[in-house]
């Protein structure tokens, strides 16, 4: 393949947002360098992109800059990079025999395009049907943003926290549906300010029993 039909079909995947693997591609030694030293190289080649585009780094405004833009993708919106950020999950005995849907809707969250480093943002819903443990809500909304701060795309962003509660509640009645809006589609590329992007994972009994399916459907008000 020759290098311009290489660089074409690279920036096809890009404009079309198709991911390749389930896995958020990282090399072995991702986390060999700590985060200190990676806020300062970020820091360093961030300082250099801003001066080719000829911006004056000695202007009060954004001298600044390059050391916020670094510490806010080491630490911030990219944290969900590292394991070591996430979320612990405590499970409690589900004492009360509650073992219909519990649904969670409505949980905002804000990652990044892995194509364009835009943002990507709206709202998760979540479902799950337990099976003798529950978890606290709030460990949920964790989960989905750890799995949100890191380059992403939307369908492997829904299937890693699929596959996280699956893991995590030892159950295979899991349901996500994400619906999210795109800053590469709606400030450049189509300029399209409108539409949304919904994405399913649907396990054990919301992929095979419709009923269950439908009912989360319902509950989240989203008709078939
Ligand atoms: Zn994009």
């Amino acid at each position: 393949m020759g290098i311009d039909i290489a660089r074409a079909s690279f920036e096809e995947i890009g404009e079309e947002h198709v991911g390749t693997s389930f896995e958020t591609p990282l090399r072995e030694d991702a986390f060999e360098m700590d985060d200190d030293l990676k806020v300062e190289l970020i820091e360093k080649h961030f300082r250099e992109i801003m001066n080719i585009m000829g911006l004056d780094l000695t202007d009060d405004s954004l001298k600044g800059t390059p050391h916020r833009v670094a510490k806010m993708y080491v630490k911030e919106v990219f944290s969900g990079l590292n394991p070591k950020n996430k979320p612990a999950a405590k499970l409690f005995e589900n004492k009360y025999k509650y073992n219909e849907m519990l649904v969670e809707k409505d949980i905002t969250f804000h990652s990044h395009c892995e194509h364009h480093f835009v943002p990507i943002y709206g709202k998760a819903h979540v479902a799950y049907i337990s099976n003798g443990s529950v978890i606290g809500l709030s460990k949920i909304n964790r989960i989905v943003q750890y799995f949100s701060k890191r380059p992403q795309v939307q369908e492997r962003l829904t299937m890693q926290i699929g596959n996280e509660l699956i893991e995590v509640l030892g159950t295979q009645d899991v349901a996500v549906i994400m619906d999210a809006y795109h800053m590469c589609v709606s400030s450049r590329g189509v300029n399209d300010t409108n539409s949304s992007t919904v994405t399913s994972f649907f396990s054990g009994k919301f992929k095979h029993d419709e009923q269950s399916r439908n009912e989360f459907l319902k509950y989240i008000s989203l008709e078939k």
